[in-house]
């Protein structure tokens, strides 16, 4: 077999652009605050309970669907976070599954609700792990644009896409790159469609304890009857800067829950057991921490706001998640991809350019509008100034 006559499943990916931004960001010294990930350490209590599982022999198998423990402290969390009526209780046991990372649980949602010949809405600028899941479990995107400065979604657009191919809708609140939130209105209107047109929701809320001023996080989990329709994920990487452990979870009715073990038995059959047995206590003996979350990336994204305001960028709002966007219209004609590649090389300071996020098709109308980059501030206050002081200079 040559490489001439291999058929790839997926012509059209390459290396990813977070993986690509931060090898550039190596090569030249730049401060990296292109791919999303964490300066901070993970909180010392967790270090500590990783370090004694490990030392303490917690090294084999765990249960496929997760820690009993874990399940249990998620169920919690999700009960404390999103669940005001008493009367509806969290059954983790048969809702939760603990994953190998969001990507693990994503990848195993789409292969549990999407069939070859389906379609499934993504809404552009969108993460870029969906679309590849998509299509090798047989479906295909239907790209739907959202549009700056607001990046909110025309649902009107969303029912004049929807065919009876379409399966599902995948929605993304905290939203990578963009960082706006859906609000109360937006999932009111997405319950309405899902049950209307028999659809079902992959809602991908990984930067969910990640919400800034005050705003209140939409999960679909609040929603009884859209809950009933949908694969709710999350990522402990996020919550607590501990990214390379590639620890996760999805929630879902029983039915759902019980086809995606089914898959997820035979991806990876358990996550990394001594996480789980550390973030079990972490939680239970620091519930606190997913709390004072959004002050501590809030204070982070307003050192970072007012250290660019005399910039020539245009800083766009940023509601939640670790990243804001800039419009660099004032500063370069370059298109994104080859503004980030001289921000790296020439100023030290790698971003991220939002094209990769877009289809092909909505790609053109991108650029003839915007040229914007998305900065991530997970960074100490030193980085996100001296980053600031190189991009004030131009
Ligand atoms: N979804 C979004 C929107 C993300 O930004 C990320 C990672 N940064 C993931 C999913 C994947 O999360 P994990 O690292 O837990 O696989
Ligand atoms: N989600 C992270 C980001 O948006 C990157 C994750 C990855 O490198 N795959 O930057």
């Amino acid at each position: 077999m040559t490489d001439s006559i291999f058929k790839s499943k997926l012509p059209n990916v390459g290396t990813s652009i977070f993986t690509k931004m931060s090898l550039l960001a190596n090569q030249y010294g730049a401060i990296n605050l292109s791919q999303g990930f964490p300066e901070f350490d993970v909180p010392d209590y967790l270090k500590s309970r990783i370090n004694e599982a490990i030392v303490g022999g917690k090294n084999q198998y765990c249960p496929s669907m997760g820690l009993p423990d874990l399940l249990h402290e998620i169920g919690a969390l999700v009960q404390r976070c999103y669940i005001e009526n008493e009367t509806r209780k969290m059954d983790a046991l048969h809702s939760v599954t603990v994953t190998s990372g969001a990507t693990e649980a994503l990848w195993v949602a789409f292969q549990t609700i999407v069939r070859p010949g389906d379609e499934v809405i993504v809404f552009d600028p969108a993460y870029d792990s969906y679309e590849p899941a998509i299509e090798l479990a047989g479906g295909r995107c239907r790209h739907v644009a959202m549009s700056a400065p607001d990046y909110a979604i025309d649902w009107n657009v969303v029912e004049n896409t929807i065919n009876h191919q379409t399966r599902a809708i995948v929605i993304n609140t905290p939203h990578n790159p963009t960082g706006t939130l859906l609000v109360q209105s937006d999932m009111e209107i997405l319950q309405k469609l899902v049950l209307k047109h028999d659809l079902y929701v992959i809602s991908d809320e990984v930067y969910e304890h990640i919400t800034f001023d005050g705003l209140r996080h939409e999960s679909v989990l609040r929603y009884p009857e859209l809950f009933m329709r949908s694969m709710v994920i999350s990522s402990f990487g996020k919550t607590f800067h501990c990214t390379g452990w590639k620890l996760g979870y999805c929630v879902a009715p029983k039915a759902l829950t019980d086809e995606f073990r089914k898959i997820h038995q035979y991806v990876t059959f358990c996550s990394f057991t001594p996480a789980q047995f550390a973030i079990a206590q972490m939680l239970k003996a620091h519930p606190q921490h997913m709390d004072e979350l959004s002050g501590f990336y809030q204070q982070k994204r307003d050192v970072l706001v007012s250290a660019l305001q005399d910039s020539r960028f245009e800083v766009l709002p940023s509601k939640g998640t670790y990243f804001v966007l800039v419009d660099y219209s004032e500063i370069s004609d370059l298109n994104d991809v080859e503004f980030c590649h001289w921000l790296t090389k020439e100023i030290g300071v790698a971003a991220i350019p939002l094209s990769p996020f877009y289809q092909a098709d909505l790609l053109n109308e991108y650029h003839q509008k915007h040229k914007i980059v998305r900065l991530c501030f997970a960074k100490h206050d030193e980085t996100l100034l001296k980053a600031a002081e190189l991009l004030c200079q131009l």
